[in-house]
């Protein structure tokens, strides 16, 4: 049943940037031996333990808390290009080495950053790889004293083939592992085996769709592990779009009720989810307390709208804030991110979690603009993003006063007059909405089912006017020293903490 994808063990990913050079590299056409240095930081999936949520709402009925074995992850960080003649040259044993001095400085910056060392070389052949009995030996040779140089954080080696992969990670003691696949994350999604595998035959109702994406697409999707911040107009709209499509495993986060103004944009809810009739104007405070209390959590509704579409969809919907850090950690071994809340703090954190742990996301919205009383603009907007590439920070999307307004308190928020109820109260409608969820899903579609034109850009950046009917791209700009997808956080996996809430009631 299980893809490559779902195996668990070890994996590597590595953007569309790094691998177009790292290809370049060992496959510049000349059918000889090259080989380079990986230098990556390490997710390990069991991390932020998912009981940690089912401890906190063990009362929402038929909610599926997955136990989240998703594999642990070498994120690929720098890519150093081995030079011929100089740090790659003939060997004693085998065909050619890198040079002492050259597995030196890399392993010392690995040893310095906490990162993991992969040796990187080539074989001949397009679609099967495996290492030769010299490789091997050459391992067993050298790693244990790498390990240890390197304090016991993993290193290993991967050999390629132009279409194939096979990995022998150094974990420590006396384990070592092979790894399942090589990830190529962004606009072009790729994945590399050691040999090719076959896909499942897909479930005939999905016949319309493997039609375009063919039984690996499809089996792509059954695979994939899918987040949503933000269960409103947006958020609902897109859970409903991938539970259809056949999505296996979907992550809700959203803290807030349904209120009965968002009934008519919120796919799947009912008036009763909202206790609308509690909540009517003309009922006494308390009764309107009473049914804000009650009211359905958006999460659930988008559960249950997903289970309809789907019997075999696994889902965990938390209905709590995704700045609370094990909420957060739930984000790290997605496969993507959908953000459609409208939070400066979300979007800091999940921009992050894109670049720390590369994982390409789109962020989502509508906005009508009103000023002096008069609407000046209307838009949704679709922003995917690539790991390593564009990012909200450096495109000035995650405006700092709003960040400071929104750590304060509500309570403070009022004094200071920012009374920020723009979820409530913010002009709204449902089309605005589904254009921006539908152009998201399609570049996701596009992306996993390997539709992509091959020179499109690693980012797809898309706004839609409907009062001039304009649609508008925009090439996000990247600023190197950026602290969210620069190197102080770029593919640094759990060797960074991410921008959450500082834990409540810790005083350390
Ligand atoms: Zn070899
Ligand atoms: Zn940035």
């Amino acid at each position: 049943m299980a893809g490559a994808a779902m195996s668990s063990g070890w994996s590597v990913t590595i953007t569309g940037e790094q691998w177009a050079a790292l290809h370049a590299h060992l496959f510049p056409g000349d059918e000889d031996e090259h080989g380079a240095v990986l230098r990556c930081g390490i997710a390990r999936s069991e991390r932020g333990n998912r009981l940690l949520v089912r401890d906190v709402i063990p009362a929402i009925d038929g909610t599926d808390y997955v136990a989240g074995d998703r594999g642990n992850r070498l994120l690929v960080r720098d890519v150093i290009p081995a030079i011929d003649g100089t740090d790659y040259v003939a060997g004693d044993r085998g065909y050619r080495k890198l040079t002492a001095e050259f597995v030196a400085d890399n392993i010392d910056v690995c040893a310095d950053e906490g990162l993991a060392y992969l040796a990187v070389h080539n074989h001949g052949g397009h679609d099967k790889v495996a290492f030769s009995g010299t490789d091997m030996a050459s391992h067993e040779r050298g790693y244990p004293a790498l390990l240890d140089i390197n304090g016991g954080v993993p290193v290993g080696a991967l050999v390629f083939a132009s279409g194939a992969v096979a990995g022998d990670i150094w974990l420590g003691g006396e384990e070592r592992a092979p790894i399942a696949h090589l990830r190529v994350v962004g606009r072009s999604r790729l994945e590399l085996t050691p040999a090719p595998t076959a896909a499942a035959v897909a479930d005939p109702r999905f016949d319309r769709q493997t039609r375009i994406f063919g039984d690996r697409g499809q089996q792509i999707l059954a695979n994939s592990k899918v987040a949503i911040v933000g269960l409103g107009g947006a958020g609902s709209v897109l859970s409903e779009y991938v539970a259809r499509l056949g999505v296996g495993e979907l992550v809700l986060i959203d803290p807030d009720r349904i209120d009965p103004t968002n009934l008519p944009r919120v796919v799947g809810a009912r008036r009763r989810d909202a206790l609308a009739w509690l909540r009517h104007p003309t009922r006494l405070a308390l009764i309107r307390a009473l049914g804000e209390r009650f009211a359905a959590f958006k999460v659930n509704i988008a559960a249950r709208v997903a289970r309809q579409a789907s019997s075999t969809i696994r889902i965990t919907s938390v209905p709590r804030s995704v700045m609370e850090p094990d909420v957060a950690a739930l984000l790290t071994d997605c496969d993507h991110i959908f953000l459609a809340a409208d939070s400066a703090l979300a979007r800091r954190l999940v921009n992050s979690v894109s670049h720390q742990y590369l994982i390409p996301n789109t962020q989502i919205g509508a906005k009508v603009s009103v000023k002096d009383g008069e609407i000046t603009d209307i838009f949704s907007v679709s922003r995917m993003s690539s790991p390593g590439s564009g990012c909200l920070q450096c495109n000035g999307l995650i405006p700092a006063w709003k960040l400071t307004v929104e750590a304060t308190s509500p309570e403070q928020r009022k004094r200071q007059q920012y009374i920020d109820d723009d979820d409530v109260h913010a002009p709204s409608v449902i089309t605005l909405n589904a254009v921006a969820a539908s152009r998201a899903i399609d570049d996701w579609l596009m992306s996993v089912g390997g539709l992509v034109e091959r020179d499109a850009s690693a980012d797809h950046w898309v706004s839609y006017h409907p009062r001039t009917g304009e649609v508008v791209e925009i090439e996000p700009v990247k600023d190197d020293g950026c602290l969210q997808c620069g190197p102080t956080r770029f593919a640094l996996g759990d060797g960074k903490e991410l921008p959450v809430a500082p834990a409540s009631g810790n005083g350390g």
